[in-house]
């Protein structure tokens, strides 16, 4: 299937279940990106600072681009003026660099906290006592240029289903206790970013209101590094 009729099909499946679809764009080229924006796409996903730049530049001004790769403090100021959203925030020193420059553009940056809910080592996120330390801290109280919209989180890259499920509901859990505890008055705590294209079912079963989805909708990633 073409990657509009993708684009349609699985915005057909998600928006009645108020499921947010965020398309993945990693490695994809602009003419791809195009496609699926022609489709009326307008939420896309890169996890690079540099290729989103070079493709924030070369399309339509009205995308709402999300990062969702881990970010260093010292790249925040590439994606300030423009980012729509910041799912990756696994630290209080980056989330005080992106306050930082939001300031600088007279901007609020929305922001998700990554928790680390994966079994793998390699995974980017805040472990539970981080996200508490963080969330209480003085600094954080004092940050008015970033917003917290909810929390993102990546599950363990398996076949076995029920770990998968164990750590959504893991995640949906706190979402809930961190919303009454931190967020009670904040309506725009609202988002819960879990599943990609193999696990997004089990994710919004879950609780999940964004999905972050590539392969599924663009097909498999062949390239590794993106070329302008
Ligand atoms: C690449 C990526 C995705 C999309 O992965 P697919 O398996 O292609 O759907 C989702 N989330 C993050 C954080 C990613 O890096």
């Amino acid at each position: 299937m073409s990657i509009a009729a993708n684009i349609e099909e699985f915005q057909k499946e998600l928006s009645p279940l108020g499921v947010t679809l965020v398309a993945v764009s990693k490695t994809k080229s602009v003419e791809e990106i195009q496609e699926a924006y022609d489709a009326g796409q307008r939420i896309f996903g890169e996890n690079l600072v540099q290729e989103l730049v070079e493709k924030y530049e070369k399309l339509p001004k009205d995308i709402q681009w999300h990062l969702i790769g881990h970010l260093q403090t010292n790249k925040v100021k590439y994606i300030a003026p423009f980012i729509n959203m910041i799912e990756s925030v696994d630290s209080l020193k980056l989330l005080k660099e992106i306050n930082k420059h939001a300031l600088k553009h007279d901007r609020i940056i929305d922001c998700l906290l990554q928790v680390y809910i994966a079994s793998e080592s390699t995974k980017f996120g805040l472990d539970h006592v981080e996200l508490i330390e963080l969330l209480e801290s003085e600094e954080f109280a004092s940050l008015k240029n970033v917003r917290i919209r909810g929390l993102m989180g990546i599950a363990t890259n398996t076949e076995n289903e029920k770990e998968i499920k164990e750590e959504f509901y893991e995640l949906k859990t706190l979402f809930d206790g961190i919303k009454v505890s931190y967020f009670r008055n904040e309506e725009t705590f609202d988002t819960l970013s879990m599943g990609m294209s193999s696990d997004y079912k089990i994710a919004i079963e879950q609780g999940s209101n964004l999905v972050r989805l590539g392969s599924v909708l663009f097909g498999k990633r062949i390239i590794k590094h993106y070329k302008a």
